[in-house]
């Protein structure tokens, strides 16, 4: 069997036919191996079934579900025979064709058409039968984590995408090192609380391998959510993320500051006994992968966690400073951290947390310096009072205060959660921030 690869989904197929198949050559983007279609499915059956022996494995079962017993693979298994007719994935001439399926590759359809492809079932375009049985297999190296939540099994899918079969293969490889059998997910990742969701799957799997490795190679890294039922199957996301040098260098960054970045990304995950949810972990996932500016959401995200961040200043430099990101010199964030910090250190003494929401709320700059001229005046008699530096003050422009802006409310509510938090573990007893 020789099989020249198209699509990622063939990749991956071809990436797990290796395992079962030790003779197998792969060459750019083509695989061969003298093993027949018939050995390769009999030894790959035992990942393929579930623990009862019964089709299919809940990781592979979305790619399989209208197959609902083996033998209903067999026709697909049978050797293809030279004739007249063209594959429309590996351009081999055949006389028989079948019709390209969701077997083949749930990816070959239209965004529009994602989430009722499962219900269609295939797509234009007809492939030989070699192509089809790559599709059987391409479940079984696909990287997962997963959730249920009530009727629901949520899977996030992930695979590298190399520019070709050979680099994908060694890209898999890289990947495979953090591999571990389990039911919920196949990924090790370093972290306090597991990844379910795409992009914190996709950014905790390259923080680990980082970690690790000192690397994160080039490719194209898709993720696939897709949501199960029983009865249906649902197409959630499909993404792919490719700026490894830039992710690279936001994590150097931060760790050079001694941030710990999967520390940093647990401080976004708020348990609700007994659940935990991961969704603006996810959320802020997404921001860092896409190098959005954080600030904006953040100022929100944080009144809502009730808990501080751990390593942000680490990680706010990190991600402003990244090549090709617009975003704020250290210098600046360090004014903002000083003047965040003297508002956050007086409002935990005056015990008011609700002067935060005021400064939060400011809609321009000539309200947000009416609010710190307010809380200055406020405070003047107290010991702790407040005094905004005049550095901070002047960075602030008609143009150029609402980053600032959001930085000085994100480290004054992270300031005054860090010391509520510190005094509760010391029986109400006051400690210096
Ligand atoms: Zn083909």
């Amino acid at each position: 069997m020789k099989i020249l690869t198209r699509n990622f989904w063939q990749q991956a197929g071809a990436i797990a036919i290796r395992k079962f198949a030790p003779d197998i050559q792969i060459r750019g983007d083509t695989l061969e191996t003298s093993c027949s279609k018939k050995e390769i499915l009999a030894r790959a059956l035992p990942e393929l079934l579930n623990k009862n022996g019964k089709p299919w494995a809940p990781n592979v079962r979305p790619f399989l579900k209208q197959y609902n017993q083996i033998e209903k693979l067999e026709k697909f298994l049978e050797e293809k025979k030279p004739g007249g007719k063209v594959c429309s994935f590996c351009t081999s001439r055949v006389s028989t064709l079948e019709k390209l399926s969701l077997l083949a590759d749930p990816l070959a359809v239209k965004v529009e058409n994602f989430q009722s492809f499962f219900s269609h079932g295939s797509a234009s375009g007809e492939i030989c039968l070699d192509c089809l049985f790559l599709g059987i297999m391409s479940g079984l190296a696909l990287f997962y984590t997963s959730y249920r939540e009530g009727q629901e099994y949520v899977i996030t899918y992930l695979f590298p995408q190399g520019k070709d079969l050979e680099e994908t293969d060694k890209t898999y490889r890289w990947m495979k090192d953090i591999s571990e059998a389990g039911g919920w997910s196949n990924m090790k990742v370093r972290a306090k609380f597991f990844p379910v969701k795409p992009f914190e799957s996709l950014i905790l799997v390259f923080n680990t391998l980082f970690e690790k490795t000192r690397f994160i190679p080039r490719a194209t890294y898709r993720t696939m959510q897709v949501s199960s039922n029983g009865n249906t199957n649902t197409f959630l996301s499909f993404d792919s993320f490719e700026n490894v040098d830039e992710l690279m260098e936001l994590l150097k960054t931060n760790e050079s500051l001694g941030g710990d970045f999967s520390a940093f990304m647990d401080s976004f995950v708020v348990i609700k006994q007994p659940l935990v949810d991961t969704s603006m972990r996810e959320e802020m996932a997404r921001m860092i992968l896409t190098f959005k500016p954080v600030e904006e959401r953040l100022q929100f995200m944080i009144f809502e966690l009730e808990r501080s961040i751990r390593y942000l200043y680490e990680m706010i430099v990190a991600t402003n400073t990244v090549k090709g990101v617009n975003g704020l010199d250290q210098e600046t964030i360090d004014l903002c951290k000083k003047a965040g910090e003297i508002v956050g250190n007086a409002v935990f003494e005056a015990d008011s947390f609700g002067d935060l929401y005021s400064l939060r709320n400011s809609r321009s700059l000539e309200d947000l310096l009416l609010t710190l001229s307010d809380l200055e005046f406020k405070y003047a008699k107290e010991d702790w009072k407040i005094t905004i530096p005049e550095e901070f003050i002047r960075i602030l422009s008609e143009d150029s205060w609402k980053k600032p802006k959001a930085l000085l409310v994100i480290f004054a509510v992270n300031k005054y959660l860090a010391r509520k938090y510190a005094s509760s573990k010391n029986g109400g007893e006051k400690v210096a921030g």
